[in-house]
């Protein structure tokens, strides 16, 4: 069974602290070069399509600024024919 997630990060909220980074078993997320409003290189999704996100939701919990949404795709089982409903897993 083959469960697609996704990941939506409030970059501007973002401390960069990398903690996302550090437990993300995909690897699916870095720290980016360019600096938020508030000086912090904010962490973003490696780079589109998140292919390999399994919306397990680590990375939102592990957040200390709560800024990591998470969306998990329960009907990606049959692949992509079936209806895309993605649904927020966590919304701290
Ligand atoms: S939901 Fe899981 S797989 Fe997806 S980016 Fe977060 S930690 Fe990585
Ligand atoms: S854990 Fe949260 S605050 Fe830290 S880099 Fe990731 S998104 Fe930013």
């Amino acid at each position: 069974m083959k469960m697609l997630g996704k990941i939506i990060i409030d970059t501007e909220r973002c401390k960069g602290c990398g903690l996302c980074v550090t437990v993300c078993p995909k690897g699916r997320i870095i720290i980016s070069k360019r600096s938020n409003k508030s000086g912090y290189f904010p962490a973003e999704p490696a780079g589109p399509p998140m292919a390999d996100c399994t919306g397990c939701a680590m990375c939102a919990i592990i957040c200390p600024e709560a800024v990591i949404e998470v969306y998990r795709d329960e009907n990606t089982v049959g692949g992509p024919s079936k209806k895309d409903r993605p649904i927020l897993v966590k919304d701290k």
